[in-house]
């Protein structure tokens, strides 16, 4: 099917600027903003109120219907998980650690793939990730691979954190960002990596707003090449 309006896909590891440029990108275009990574915790958050623990999670039926029946909402910036607003929850450390581990899930990642599919194929969305352009939308209109130094996105992801009250230490976020990138980058199925033709851009020396308006020129440039796309 042509879509009418882009699908922009966002891909790169933990604390690259992803879901800040991501929903920028979305309101300056009047697109839909989409957090894949934002689902998997909240499938996490699930699994574990159900007492699932991932390494034992694979073949158990339970997992399977969890997963049938979740309803994972977004609403602006809050998120609700079977209805229970889980905001406040979904970007704890521990469900970092567990989002990561579920994904790796042949189970979770087919489901989440119908979800995200379903939510995108008619474009007009930006969405964000570590396989929308290798994996979800591999004809995505555009792509892009954003990453920054390791230490930079350990530093930002430190001030996230310690900004919501989280008494984490510096380098116990380095370690775990380090942690969560090699395996998600490890993992079998749709790992983290860059769309041959995704457009890189390394976010290590630039702000936000840097961003936003380099990718902001490709966008505009996409659409005004005349590639039957059209704006809000
Ligand atoms: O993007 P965020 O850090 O919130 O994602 C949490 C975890 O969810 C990632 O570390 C990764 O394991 C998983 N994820 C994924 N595929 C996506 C988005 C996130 O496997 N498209």
């Amino acid at each position: 099917m042509k879509r009418e309006r882009p699908v922009i896909a966002i891909d790169g590891p933990v604390g690259a600027g992803k879901s800040t440029i991501a929903r920028e990108l979305a309101r300056e275009f009047g697109f839909v903003y989409l957090n894949t990574g934002a689902m998997y915790r909240a499938v996490g958050i699930a699994a574990r109120r159900a007492g699932l623990k991932p390494e034992e999670a694979a073949n158990d039926d339970r997992l399977k219907e969890l997963l049938a029946r979740v309803r994972i909402e977004f609403n602006g910036e809050r998120i609700t998980l079977d209805g229970t607003d889980i905001s406040d929850q979904v970007s704890a450390p521990e469900v970092s650690d567990l989002a990561s581990k579920f994904s790796a899930l042949r189970i979770v990642r087919e489901r989440m793939r119908e979800l995200q599919r379903a939510a995108g194929e008619k474009g007009g969305v930006v969405m964000e990730g570590r396989d929308i352009g290798t994996v979800i939308f591999p004809d995505a209109e555009i792509k892009f691979f954003l990453e920054a130094d390791v230490e930079v996105r350990a530093e930002r992801r430190f001030k996230e954190l310690s900004a919501k009250g989280d008494s984490i230490t510096h380098e116990e976020v380095l370690r775990q960002l380090i942690e969560r990138d090699r395996r998600d980058r490890a993992r079998e199925l749709a790992p983290l990596k860059r769309a041959d033709d995704a457009i890189v851009i390394d976010s290590t020396k630039l702000t936000i707003a840097q961003v936003v308006a380099v990718m902001k020129k490709h966008i505009e440039q996409r659409i005004n090449s005349g590639k039957a796309l059209k704006r809000a």
